[in-house]
């Protein structure tokens, strides 16, 4: 056998390997759950979106299907409504919310995001990640079948392309990322801008609303949660701010503020251990170095 044979040989081994892990690994649980008469969440995984069904069609949102088939969405719509799905909805550009969505493209959909995320996107080029058609820059509605969406940009917070999309008949919204029901930020708060989101906060709290789906279940599997979710994590935000802004004033170092800070209120949330020290950091840039 030639060298290239057995290279060759050797990439069909591993890549008959490869596909039998894969074919071991098991699928992604993922469930249905009815919200309202017209507005469910689909989970899949540790990930979740909203969708909305209307005489005339369906308006889902993200993909949710990055490295794993978009189908088992796809059949929770159908298992709904026949109606065809008219709109997919980015939440914000970050792949593993929106990759997968060619299945949704190719049955028609429509792909909507805030103008920052489809910059992003385009710069990026993913294979798997659907370039959003439509563009939203500040506040646009979508109605359909008697049901208006709204899409609200209300600034730079989890992404500089955070979509806060509402029902105002509901008073439900899907915004994701960044209001955990409840917990603390995600690691080091990647593409986070402080102390933007917590403008950002206030102005969801403003608005007219009662249930928050939110991108990922949260403690026990729990789907939604409420205007106190957004109170509590804007609360959080704060005390984390003033408290690395005096470990700042006091000359403290990265290491001390990391493990000298305790935020004892929200020692029951997720992660707080883990991504505490991770938070901290963020602040401590931002008071530090004003970044
Ligand atoms: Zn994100």
């Amino acid at each position: 056998m030639s060298r290239a044979h057995v290279a060759g040989a050797v990439a069909l081994i591993s890549a008959a390997l490869s596909a039998t892990a894969q074919a071991q690994t098991p699928p992604a649980p993922f469930a249905t759950t009815k919200v309202t008469d017209n507005v469910y969440i689909f989970r899949y995984g540790g990930h979740q979106s909203m969708f909305i069904v209307t005489p005339q069609g369906v308006i889902a949102t993200d993909p949710i299907s990055e490295r794993r088939p978009a189908q088992p969405y796809i059949d929770a719509i159908q298992a709904v409504t026949k109606a065809p799905i008219k709109y997919v909805i980015y939440s914000h550009s970050h792949f593993d919310h929106i990759a997968g969505g060619k299945p949704f493209k190719d049955l028609g959909a429509t792909f909507v995001a805030h103008k920052n995320a489809k910059a992003r996107i385009d710069a990026l080029k993913a294979p798997d990640v659907v370039s959003p058609d439509q563009v939203v820059d500040g506040q646009e509605s979508i109605t359909l079948g008697g049901t208006t969406l709204e899409l609200n940009y209300v600034g730079k917070n989890h992404s500089d392309n955070t979509l806060v999309m509402r029902l105002p008949k509901e008073k439900i919204i899907f915004t994701v990322d960044w209001i955990p029901i409840p917990g603390i930020q995600f690691r080091g708060m990647a593409d986070t801008y402080v102390p933007d989101i917590e403008e950002g906060l206030k102005k969801v709290i403003a608005m007219d609303w009662e249930t928050l789906i939110p991108g990922h279940p949260g403690p026990g599997g729990k789907q939604t949660g409420t205007k106190d979710n957004a109170r509590d994590e804007l609360a959080y935000l704060q005390d984390l701010s003033a408290t690395v802004k005096t470990a700042v004033s006091e000359g403290k170092s990265y290491a001390d503020a990391q493990k000298e800070i305790k935020l004892p209120k929200y020692e029951s949330w997720p992660n707080y251990n883990a991504f505490l020290p991770m938070n901290i950091e963020r602040y401590y840039d931002f008071w530090n170095r004003g970044i």
